[in-house]
């Protein structure tokens, strides 16, 4: 295709995603699939299914053979439009006005996807005629609520696994960035035995427990985070990197400078979010639970 034809085929393309509905929850995908896999049957391209938990399909295409394997992906489902009447246009009418396509999903990521969709379309019959290396189209499932049946899933199986991802994901405009930290949030909880406030020898108070926890798993966190190294050739990219997150964080109003960048990056991080317990002043808690927040780094799941 030619670029006049790209800028007026893509946009369409972003439309008609849009236009079928793939809200996360429930994630029901199917007929946003369906239409990929017609997309792609109609332009020659064979793709599969993998459907591992039912109505949330993953359409996976693959053209040319062996090394390096490079692998398109983006998500299907969207985030719920909310309040459709504080709509300016309808969230599924992926309508185009003065240039700009609105809907639910334009930006996350109905747009990426069209765009692999044609990436894909554009270099599989160039990687056919150069008989090496493979490409991999992917359109997955369920990523706002976790991606378990889609790439997680994909990727265990072997489906998804390559020398390289594109995956188009809207991180802040026209950017790269590196550093993509793991989620990990627990639930600590401390148990006590009740009594009355005024005898509190008599009980075992579980809000002092989980505070003295909470401190205890702050300095093993301090602890961890000390003995973090990175290895050399990812510091190189966390210094490049580090300068795009700057720029980005100025114009946010943010304001971070670049130790607390290389903190954020290189370390993990450790936010007690919610705390619950006790049922009355006058009595000696017998229950208390934290919900704490911390962000890994991929290197540092290795060194522990
Ligand atoms: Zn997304």
């Amino acid at each position: 295709m030619n670029e006049r034809d790209l800028r007026d085929n893509i946009p369409n393309l972003v439309s008609r995603l849009i236009q079928m509905p793939s809200v996360n929850p429930p994630g029901y995908t199917v007929n946003i699939a369906g239409f990929i896999r017609d997309w792609l049957g109609d332009l020659g391209f064979r793709s599969e299914v993998r459907e591992y938990i039912k109505d949330k399909p993953n359409v996976i295409a693959r053209v040319g053979k062996g090394k390096p394997v490079l692998i398109l992906n983006g998500h299907m489902d969207v985030v719920p439009p909310g309040d459709e009447s504080r709509w300016v246009y309808p969230p599924f009418s992926g309508k185009v006005v003065e240039g700009r396509i609105y809907g639910r999903g334009a930006t996350d990521m109905k747009g990426g996807l069209a765009v692999i969709m044609t990436v894909f379309a554009e270099l599989a019959p160039l990687i056919e005629r150069q008989g090496s290396g493979t490409l991999i189209f992917s359109a997955t499932a369920d990523e706002e609520t976790g991606g378990h049946p889609g790439v997680e899933a994909l990727v265990r199986d072997g489906v998804l696994v390559g020398d390289a991802a594109i995956v188009a994901e809207p991180s802040g405009g026209f950017r790269y960035y590196i550093g993509e930290k793991g989620l990990c949030q627990v639930k600590l909880v401390a148990r006590g035995r009740p009594a009355h406030g005024s005898l509190p020898v008599l009980g075992d108070n579980a809000i002092m427990k989980l505070i003295r926890a909470i401190s205890r798993a702050e300095e093993l966190i301090n602890e961890f985070n000390r003995g973090i190294k990175l290895p050399s050739e990812l510091m190189e990219a966390i210094k490049n990197s580090a300068e795009v997150y700057l720029e980005v964080s100025r114009g946010s109003g943010l304001n971070l400078t670049l130790s607390d960048f290389e903190r954020v990056v290189g370390t993990v991080s450790f936010n007690p979010g919610v705390i619950r317990g006790g049922s009355k002043i006058n009595m000696v808690p017998d229950y208390a639970e934290l919900e704490l927040d911390m962000r890994f780094h991929r290197e540092s799941h290795r060194t522990r």
